[in-house]
């Protein structure tokens, strides 16, 4: 499920409702663009219905670690993934919930801000551990814990962290987003006494949608992670607050005309170690395809191509497959911004995680390939993006080059994830 957050215009101060996914905020009010930058874990809090005798500044806030993301184990012979959503207590105290359960997905959140003058509780689990329970949680089903794990991957993952806010009154201690008692108070001084004020590096940070290169306005979707300049078709996505440029090609259709839209895919070059995996020659034969490897494709250099887009974990496994597969049908791109392009809402960095999963989910004998998994080490060398272009036919996309299909249903899904 995704956060509704009620943000304002960096710009004019106007309320705005954004998802989690978006990025590229458009104010409607004075029109102008602002982009949201990363900056590690957000942070927000959920609306408090606290009484007007209770001061603002005596409000605390509880954290609670959420995470969503796709995890992908390769355990046995199998490549197996699982979606993760779920809020855990950020401290561990009995004297609050354990989960805020699901009401992060009832009610729209703010992010944390300087109006903010209560006093935040330290969050002491460490995300990595809350994480790793929140992964014992998703595996203990079936015989999956019985066969060896290899190899595990989290791609496309969201940590966010959420205040509950509470308030202390008579010895107790209230929910103020329900008004309601939790207990005693005195469990919780000890960790009241640690407690801190705002801190400003919390804060959302907004980038101006400015081309570094030419002073052009940036332009993108709701939920591009890639932001696009048509004055000198240059491709930026946004790393440690600044916009860096993003190498980038687009295949044109053969007969010059689409009436699709084309698809980014992350290309990348890795760099491995543990076993020979130079070329796609020896990509073909480590994987058992079942196809004569020629000169051609010993002479071809080796490419992962996941998708730059967020769809199922299902379907990006068999996308990742079926355009790896056939990278050698896909010739240069140019660099030309016509068409329809779809936004890139899958970062190039999490995209480089998901390369063991990749190799191992299209290898044929996985009894022999996945046990070599913690051996083999993988580092992505380059990575460029590529559009791709597919055309309707029926309900399905296909892809001109490779015929590779993939449904609109997926791709409007996986807008939502
Ligand atoms: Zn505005
Ligand atoms: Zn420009």
């Amino acid at each position: 499920m995704d956060l509704t957050i009620e943000q304002s215009c960096p710009s004019c101060g106007a309320p705005i409702t954004l998802h989690e996914a978006d990025r590229l905020l458009k104010c409607p009010y004075c029109d102008v663009g602002n982009y949201l930058a990363s900056t590690g874990v957000s942070r927000f809090v959920l609306p408090d219905k606290a009484p007007d005798s209770i001061a603002r500044k005596d409000l605390l806030y509880v954290p609670y670690l959420r995470f969503k993301g796709n995890i992908y184990s390769c355990r046995g012979r199998k490549v197996d993934y699982k979606v993760v959503d779920t809020t855990h207590q950020g401290m561990p105290i009995t004297a609050v919930p354990v989960s805020l359960g699901l009401r992060p997905q009832a009610m729209s959140v703010f992010p944390v801000t300087g109006v903010m003058t209560g006093r935040f509780l330290r969050q002491s689990q460490k995300p990595a551990a809350v994480f790793a329970k929140a992964v014992d949680l998703a595996s203990l089903v079936g015989r999956e814990n019985i066969d060896p794990l290899y190899h595990q991957a989290f791609v496309g993952e969201t940590i966010s962290c959420i205040y509950l806010p509470v308030y202390p009154k008579d010895g107790y201690i209230f929910d103020a987003v329900l008004n309601r008692s939790l207990g005693p108070v005195t469990p919780l001084e000890e960790h009241i006494s640690e407690s801190i004020r705002y801190n400003s590096a919390w804060s959302p940070r907004f980038l101006a949608t400015i081309c570094p290169h030419c002073a052009g306005v940036l332009e993108g979707e709701h939920d591009s992670l890639v932001l696009s300049c048509p004055n000198c078709k240059t491709l930026w996505s946004e790393k440690k607050g600044r916009f860096e440029q993003v190498n980038w090609q687009i295949l044109r259709s053969g007969n010059g005309e689409n009436n699709g839209l084309h698809l980014p895919f992350w290309k990348i070059k890795p760099e491995i170690q543990g076993i020979k995996l130079e070329n796609f020659g020896d990509f073909l034969r480590l994987t058992n395809q079942p196809r004569m490897i020629t000169k051609e494709h010993d002479e071809h250099g080796l490419a992962f191509w996941v998708p730059a887009f967020k769809v199922r974990p299902k379907y990006f496994l068999q996308l990742a497959k079926s355009i790896t597969l056939s990278q050698d049908h896909i010739p240069a791109g140019t660099i030309d911004m016509a068409g329809k392009m779809y936004p890139v809402t899958l970062p190039a960095s999490e995209a480089g995680q998901s390369v063991k999963t990749v190799l191992a989910n299209i290898t044929l004998d996985k009894r022999h390939l996945l046990p070599q998994l913690p051996t083999i080490k993988t580092q992505v060398k380059k990575t460029d993006l590529v559009y791709l272009p597919f055309d309707y036919s029926g309900h399905d996309l296909v892809q001109e080059q490779t015929t590779v299909c993939v449904s609109s249903t997926v791709l409007r899904f996986g807008r939502t994830l």
